[in-house]
């Protein structure tokens, strides 16, 4: 999909926001505590590589992406971190990972065997982080007798580099703290049939970071915080407190490419959800949910010049449209979402709306929209 630059609406995406938040995050590590930066999912629809490299500058000292491809498109870009892949890599791509320096999750006894043997072909060596399944049920080793036999196999393998032992936690962005010192435990244990020894011992992402679960993590995998959201991110519940300011670096927006002024009894969009009761001003925002700005959104208030206008009947693809309280000229500012907390439409505030998160309509944004830094 292209970035439509000759139409008006973008992602504006604050560096500074981005670098104070990393900043924040490194002074609140502790003693040797290193930050890989969660660069997955395209900079959580911020933009990989920018963020990345404002990253780089500012003392991440390494990277997470989710697939593959993602760690390409760092290393493309000249970054030379080390890059961690935290998804199920297929194993026959374990040479093409280790021509590249990138260093790949093994999951299960299964994939190292599959693993080790593509890479005897080539007589090469991968970094690997062994996946631990604590609890939150997706990828990685929860039995004993795997581990341990995993343990023996790394042990006569001359193919891998076991640089890193990391899980993941279910809970870390609740108030109870029950299921996360369950699963804490259930790492515990099976770090102690390891006879290996890992450089790096990793559990901690944003949540566990920045609300002080006391626990050790060599490195902190930092992703939300990093675009300044905090994650507890559950409407029925106020945010947990944040030990780190957090600046929230982004923020999606247009301006009105028409207005009209429709009479009483006359119906916006598909299937005239909307039947204006009385004479009334429309306004038209050339942006949809091709863009990432879900249906779900219809109803929602997003800023028109400085009024606060409710979305009117159903969000077209690529196409919406606002009541608004007057006439306004056509080219009006549009703000969807803003990066002020403090806004009736901040992201969170959308994200609370159609009852998800923050950081799914972050990632939602679409390429369609450019993306726009300021620093
Ligand atoms: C996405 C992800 C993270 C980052 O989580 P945040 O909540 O964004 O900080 C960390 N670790 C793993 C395994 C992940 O998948």
């Amino acid at each position: 999909m292209v970035p439509a630059i000759h139409r008006p609406a973008e992602v504006e995406v604050d560096l500074l926001a981005i670098k104070k938040n990393l900043q924040e995050e490194k002074a609140h590590l502790k003693p040797g505590q290193k930050l890989f930066a969660v660069v997955k999912a395209n900079a959580y629809g911020h933009g990989a590589v920018k963020v990345a490299k404002m990253a780089a500058r500012n003392g991440a000292e390494g990277f997470c992406v989710a697939v593959l491809d993602e760690a390409f498109e760092l290393r493309d870009s000249s970054i030379v971190d080390p890059i961690l892949v935290l998804g199920v890599t297929p194993a026959n791509e374990a040479c093409i990972a280790a021509a590249h320096n990138i260093s790949l999750t093994a999951p299960s006894l299964e994939w190292l065997e599959a693993a080790d043997k593509a890479l005897a072909k080539k007589d090469m060596v991968l970094k690997i982080h062994l996946a631990i399944d604590s609890g939150m049920g997706r990828i990685g080793f929860s039995e004993d007798q795997e581990f341990i036999a995993a343990n023996e196999f790394l042990r006569n393998s001359t193919h891998f580099i076991v640089e890193g032992m990391f899980t993941h936690f279910a809970s870390a962005d609740s108030r109870d703290s029950h299921y996360f010192d369950y699963q804490v435990k259930r790492f515990n244990h099976l770090k102690n049939i390891l006879s290996i020894k890992p450089k790096w011992i990793h559990v901690a992402n944003t949540a566990s970071s920045i609300f002080d679960k006391n626990i050790h993590s060599d490195i902190v995998r930092f992703g939300i915080g990093l675009y300044g959201l905090n994650p507890s991110s559950n409407p029925a519940s106020p945010d947990l407190e944040s030990e780190i300011n957090l600046k929230p670096a982004l923020s999606l927006v247009s301006e009105l490419s028409f207005v009209k002024k429709v009479h009483s009894g006359y119906g916006i969009g598909y299937g005239s959800t909307y039947v204006a009761d009385s004479d009334q001003w429309i306004g038209t925002v050339p942006v949809g949910y091709a863009d990432g700005v879900i249906r779900k959104l219809s109803g929602f208030k997003i800023k028109v010049g400085a009024h606060y206008c409710p979305i009117v009947g159903r969000i077209c693809m690529d196409q919406l449209m606002v009541l608004l309280p007057e006439k306004m000229p056509v080219g009006t500012k549009v703000v969807i979402y803003s990066n002020n907390p403090e806004d009736p439409n901040f992201i969170k505030k959308a994200a609370d709306y159609v009852d998800t998160i923050h950081y799914e309509l972050a990632c939602l944004l679409s390429d369609r929209l450019p993306r726009i830094y300021h620093e």
